[in-house]
């Protein structure tokens, strides 16, 4: 058996939520990368999948047995601005039954034109497949929620951007694939039932435990409160910033979804933008908890009239319910970076100290990855406070902190492991490996990429050449939207 279990609860809900619609084959599909550990996760026999047979149907070619390909509906806040939107280019296959038990959406993107294309191709190229399979596996390792990415086919077809580049058809893996803008696509129809059908549909699959209690909508948005508060917190602990936090790109689940323009920040500034299309910074690294909270608010106003049949009242409730994000991310935040500075216990100037030390690395243009991974080095920190006059104060200060808690500096010193990884996709070693692969030319240094990056906290192992950091940052660096 080739290990599909395919189900489809999705199209339960009404027609609105979705189209039928049928991949395009493609010319010459062939792996470029297939994700042997996800693979078995997801009970498939990696045998018959990694062949060409395999890859006709991850390219959609041929559909697995239980498929029933739909395009989903969504609308969304894009840069602030309201728009229709929808699957433009991917395709749901059904919802694998893992062998663990989980429900999870198998979906092809760039696997060709639906109802919601607008004037796209349905297409997508090579290097921003790569890049999403690259960056979601790394955010996997580092234990982050996200996506998963199963494989990459090169379709052997061309797709026509600005140039002409290698056309690929990634396979997505997620919790599901409903959105903030999912909510927002049944408001904008003013369709109660139909939004009341999705609330409950989303709440089955992600919260049932909420679905007996007496008010299941608004528990269900305090707990995707609860979701995205932890999740930007975890980004920002690493210097994930995912560059395009438009409201369809928020996912319900609370994985991190739809890797476009993302990238790491190399030296630590809260100002860090590297989307080429995001001209003002609005989802700058340091603007990504009040994004989040405002994706949130517009959840909430679609959500209003399951909150109170009565207008007022439901804003009311909303309200409340939005300002709670504040302390969630705050509270998640800090207990981040308690983990990332050795500490166990919680004193009043926490936040002072971990401030001052950002406020450091801002000044002196710290790298947030080495910076972070040297605290946790036995005698790194004390090198660089032993050469840097301005990080002395600091240093000190730290270590009085420290020694007010009752765990011993080898405690200290294994939790800021587990919290700060010692490598992550850097840029430059991100395009090198797209770069080679692209051009059919070279599957080594990609594979070396997401073999590296595979355990991200163990400070002990080998690391390939392309995983040190960058000699010179490169303050031009830009990323481009995946089209
Ligand atoms: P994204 O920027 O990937 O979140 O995409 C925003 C919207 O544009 C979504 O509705 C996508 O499905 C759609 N889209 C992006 N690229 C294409 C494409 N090449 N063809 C059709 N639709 C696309
Ligand atoms: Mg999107």
């Amino acid at each position: 058996m080739s290990g599909w279990t395919l189900e489809r609860t999705y199209t339960t809900l009404p027609p609105l939520f979705f189209s039928p619609v049928t991949p395009t084959p493609v010319r010459e599909p062939s792996f470029v990368v297939l994700n042997a550990p996800l693979a078995e996760a997801l009970g498939l026999d990696v045998q018959a999948l990694e062949t060409d047979a395999g890859a006709y149907l991850l390219a959609g070619n041929h559909l697995p047995p239980g498929a029933q390909p739909i395009a989903q509906a969504y609308a969304g806040h894009q840069f602030g601005h309201f728009t229709a939107l929808g699957d433009g280019r991917a395709i749901l296959l059904g919802e694998q039954i893992t062998p663990d038990g989980r429900r999870v959406d198998i979906q092809l993107k760039g696997a060709g034109r639906t109802p919601y294309s607008r004037r796209g191709d349905g297409r997508a190229a090579v290097g921003p497949m790569l890049r999403e399979l690259i960056v979601s596996e790394a955010m996997h390792a580092l234990g982050i929620p996200t996506t998963r990415s199963l494989a990459v086919v090169a379709t052997g077809e061309p797709v026509f951007r600005e140039d002409v580049l290698p056309g690929a058809v990634l396979t997505r893996v997620a919790a599901s694939h409903i959105r903030v803008g999912t909510f927002q696509w049944a408001a904008a129809h003013q369709d109660v039932g139909a939004l009341r059908a999705l609330a409950d549909y989303t709440i089955a699959r992600h919260d049932p435990a909420l679905a007996g209690m007496p008010d299941p909508y608004r528990a269900f948005f305090d707990a995707v409160v609860d979701r995205q508060a932890a999740l930007v917190a975890q980004w920002q602990s690493v210097g994930f910033i995912h560059g395009v936090m438009n409201t369809d790109n928020m996912a319900i689940s609370g994985e991190t979804i739809d890797y476009g323009p993302c990238a790491f920040m190399d030296d630590y500034d809260p100002g860090t933008v590297f989307s080429s299309i995001d001209a003002h910074g609005r989802y700058a690294y340091g603007n990504q908890p009040p994004i989040a909270q405002w994706n949130l608010t517009r959840l909430a106003e679609a959500m209003l009239p399951l909150f109170d049949a009565d207008r007022d009242k439901a804003i009311a409730v909303a309200t409340v319910a939005v300002e709670r994000f504040i302390e969630r991310f705050e509270h998640e935040w800090l207990t981040r970076m308690r983990a990332k500075l050795g500490l166990f216990t919680a004193e009043p100037g926490d936040d002072e100290l971990i401030e001052a030390l950002l406020d450091w690395m801002q000044e002196t243009h710290a790298d947030f990855t080495r910076t972070f991974s040297a605290l946790a080095t036995v005698g790194a920190a004390e090198q660089l406070a032993h050469e840097q006059e301005a990080f002395r104060g600091w240093f000190e200060r730290w270590r009085t902190r420290l020694g007010r808690q009752p765990q011993s500096p080898a405690e200290a010193t294994a939790r800021m492991q587990a919290s700060s990884p010692v490598v992550i996709p850097r840029n430059h070693a991100v395009e090198a490996a797209i770069a080679a692969a692209a051009a059919q030319t070279d599957l080594e240094p990609l594979n070396q990429l997401i073999e590296g990056l595979r355990q991200p906290y163990d400070y002990t192992r080998a690391r390939p050449d392309i995983l040190a950091p960058p000699t010179q940052p490169d303050p031009a660096y830009r990323t481009f939207c995946g089209t």
